[in-house]
């Protein structure tokens, strides 16, 4: 497949498309983010990499990162205990909504929106000494880049303006589905909402969901097949929130967004495919970059369907 190619016409077609839309301005140091930057990466899982746009320029990955938690927490206690914890239903609401969980018991609808990733983040304070650091490597080993790491200014900024997080957190832990100080989970939260990656680095560290669970890179298996089987669906039917029917329907791809502009796909046994854009459509997702995905599986021809 000509993957390079490919990638140069979609960043000609979303050109019109690109500064357009909101950046997150609730948190104010991604405000700053210039809305211009387009970029796109595919990483295949015999090795190659394919890049258009600003693929090497560092962004704040946001919810992606989500999907690197709940990783580590599923290998660490397991699907059964994690999912008494958190459900697996796309919860139609946005990602900060608080309503459900009045409702439904401080039960989150499930690991990608905000509410069920501080769930995921509690049982990973419960279960590595230091959690950050532990994040971190595992990043950075996915990556192949020890130079990856957190951005304190973002977390900062999203710690000081993190009002609907704060509140998720401790109605969450009223319903004694926190194990940990609110704090600390939140401390880890806004810590790997802001790590930073480029586009090459970020499809680079997918591959290993492309791949089963298996890192083509280091040879190392990261997942079980069946795991990495259920974290793609998670994402396929979560991870772009409360749009995620449309983004099926446009896309057909597992994926995970984040707020930042950045949307990181799969596609089981060939590749990982991430894209960056900082202007969001309402639900939060990148709009230049849904658009650059839709048009990659149409070009393509391959998407899970
Ligand atoms: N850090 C953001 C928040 O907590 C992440 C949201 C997102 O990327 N969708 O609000």
């Amino acid at each position: 497949m000509e993957y390079q190619a490919i990638l140069e016409e979609i960043a000609e077609d979303v050109r019109p498309l690109v500064g357009k839309g909101q950046v997150a301005d609730y948190i104010p140091k991604l405000a700053a983010v210039p809305l211009d930057r387009f970029a796109m990466a595919v990483q295949t899982v015999d090795g190659k990499t394919y890049a258009v746009g600003d693929a090497r320029e560092r962004f704040s990955i946001q919810s992606i990162s989500k999907v690197f938690t709940l990783t580590m927490a599923l290998k660490a206690v397991g699907e059964e205990a994690l999912f008494q914890r958190v459900g697996r239903e796309p919860s139609g609401t946005p990602f900060n909504s608080l309503v459900q969980l009045e409702y439904e018991d401080g039960i989150p609808r499930n690991p990608f929106i905000n509410a069920g990733a501080i769930v995921v983040d509690d049982i990973l304070v419960s279960a590595f000494p230091r959690p950050r650091n532990a994040l971190l490597g595992f990043f950075r080993q996915l990556t192949g880049e020890d130079t990856v790491d957190y951005d304190p200014v973002v977390a900062r900024s999203e710690a000081d303006y993190g009002f609907r997080n704060r509140a998720l957190a401790n109605f969450i832990r009223s319903f004694e589905n926190l194990e940990n100080e609110v704090d600390r989970v939140l401390s880890l939260y806004f810590a790997h909402c802001s790590l930073a990656a480029s586009c090459v680095e970020l499809a680079r560290s997918f591959v290993f969901l492309a791949n089963h669970g298996l890192c083509p890179t280091t040879g190392e298996r990261v997942l079980t097949r069946s795991q990495a089987k259920r974290i793609s669906a998670l994402m396929m039917t979560c991870g772009t929130y409360d749009a995620v029917g449309e983004f099926a329907y446009l896309v057909g791809l597992p994926a995970k967004s984040g707020v930042g502009g950045g949307i990181s796909a799969t596609i089981p046994g060939e590749l990982a495919v991430a894209v960056w854009s900082p202007g969001l459509n309402k639900s939060g997702n990148s709009l230049a970059g849904t658009k650059a995905l839709e048009l990659f599986t149409t070009k393509t021809g391959i998407s899970v369907f």
